[in-house]
């Protein structure tokens, strides 16, 4: 296998089981200098992605064996960070939404252009890249919080946090001397004015306890402060 231009040579997984697009997706990929595997459905695609480590997954979501979202799902369940492409027929924004809600990065629509994909996977691995060189991490209790990533590490344990939530651990982190009120939240996160019975703020908070704490009931780590609002003890 010829090395890419720059380091060691890429590793793409296809998973996908139309024979036409896997023979063109490969050949293109080969000629790009990355290197290819393709499986056809996702029991198998996912065993590849386990076994072969890939640096980036291209996933159909009509599979003959499950459903790509349940597949993307368990991919990113298994592996944080490594980049999902989904290519998929179905091109309404509710399927990008749910694909990307699924834990994809990028989505591309059939019939694409191969040229597209191959720019959009390059810009996935400059992106990373630039993040690595500037990596930063904090840390709540045992977890560590990588905020480049977007994930919370706790020994083997990798979570994914969405943006609100990085941002909302971020601003309490930030101020954690003081308490910062809902409305603050609100404001500084949501950019909602306050607005009584407002349960945005609360109910995301119940969620994020659920990821972080081990003991919702008796959270250590983001306390209410009654009346107020929320503080982080690290
Ligand atoms: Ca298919």
């Amino acid at each position: 296998m010829q090395a890419g231009a720059q380091g060691s040579t890429r590793k793409i997984l296809v998973i996908e089981d139309e024979p036409d697009i896997v023979r063109g997706l490969r050949d293109a990929l080969e000629f790009e200098g990355f290197e290819v595997m393709s499986e056809g459905n996702g029991a198998d695609g996912l065993r590849a992605a386990a076994d072969w480590s890939p640096d980036c997954v291209l996933l159909d979501l009509m599979l003959p064996d499950d459903n790509g979202y349940r597949i993307c799902e368990t991919l990113r369940q298994r592996d944080p960070v490594v980049p999902i492409i989904i290519l998929t027929a179905k091109a309404q924004e509710a399927d990008k939404v749910r694909g990307l809600e699924a834990g994809a990065d990028d989505y591309v629509t059939k019939p694409f252009s191969v040229a597209e994909l191959i720019a959009r996977i390059n810009a996935i691995f400059r992106r990373q890249a630039r993040l690595a060189t500037h990596e930063e991490t904090f840390e709540i209790g045992q977890w560590v919080i990588n905020t480049r990533k977007h994930t919370m590490q706790r020994g083997r344990v990798h979570k994914r946090l969405t943006f609100y939530e990085l941002e909302v651990l971020k601003l309490l982190r930030e101020r954690s001397e003081d308490a910062v009120s809902r409305d603050d939240l609100l404001e500084k996160i949501w950019g909602v004015t306050p607005a009584p019975n407002n349960r945005t703020v609360d109910n995301f908070i119940v969620k994020l306890r659920r990821k972080l704490e081990e003991d919702q009931k008796s959270p250590k780590h983001i306390l209410t402060v009654y009346g107020f609002g929320y503080k982080l003890v690290p």
